[in-house]
């Protein structure tokens, strides 16, 4: 049985052939472009990519452009920036346009390898539990679906799971480290910016269904709270 699929977009040899060895030593299939034309070739063949590593200064096309491209043909898959050290713009725009999480260059090989199995390791909401419902809001764990006022919200992997977190202990506050540790992996080397931008896209989803974005309060300094009681 053939490991998962990262599409390793960078055209940077120095970083590339490095990357792309260390990924295969770990079970991984790598499939390497050097500019976005390739990337996007190798984007549609099949098994499609489960995980695209994307360096945003391609020469032939903008980053982000890319990213939205990829989105758009990999509506599964997770898709991982690597920037240059501040690219804050870049990082917001990015994930905007879809991308899931971004990694700062320089990176440690070590940290980059255990953000890339943190996002390809199994959901970690428990499927066998009862849906959970709060004020209209309804996760369902087995399915894998999430409505709001009856009308289905699509949301990808790693929102499901905030989300499930969230309303699972609707009313109480639960912490940044928490969250971090229960949605994505107990170790998370990566800034924490992920956690905010999934709260972004929840927020934006759950709004347009009809819920009140401020369903879930930021505690400053401290982490999130799903209202259990949302007027
Ligand atoms: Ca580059």
């Amino acid at each position: 049985m053939s490991g998962p699929v990262i599409l390793l977009v960078e055209d940077d040899a120095a970083i590339a052939v490095p990357l792309g060895r260390a990924l295969q030593s770990q079970g991984y299939v790598v499939r390497s472009a050097g500019t976005a034309a390739i990337a996007l070739d190798l984007s549609l063949e099949l098994p499609p990519p489960d995980l695209v590593l994307l360096d945003l200064g391609l020469p032939d096309l903008d980053g982000v452009a890319v990213a939205r491209h990829l989105r758009e043909r990999l509506p599964q898959a997770v898709i991982v920036m690597l920037t240059a050290r501040g690219a804050e713009v870049d990082v917001v725009v990015g994930l905007d346009a879809g991308a899931d999480d971004y990694v700062t260059k320089p990176f440690r090989l070590r940290e980059l390898l255990a953000r890339v199995r943190a996002h390809l390791r199994r959901g970690v909401v428990d499927e066998r539990a009862a849906p959970t419902v709060v004020a209209g809001v309804v996760v369902d764990p087995s399915a894998r679906r999430c409505t709001a006022n009856g009308i289905e919200v699509q949301l990808r992997p790693r929102e499901f799971d905030l989300l499930a977190e969230l309303l699972r202990r609707a009313g109480e506050a639960v912490s940044r480290d928490d969250l971090m540790t229960n949605v994505w992996d107990a170790h998370w080397y990566g800034s924490t910016k992920t956690l905010d931008m999934h709260v972004s896209a929840l927020r934006r989803k759950l709004a347009a269904a009809g819920v009140d974005p401020l369903v879930i309060t930021t505690l400053r300094g401290f982490g999130y709270r799903y209202e259990a009681a949302a007027s």
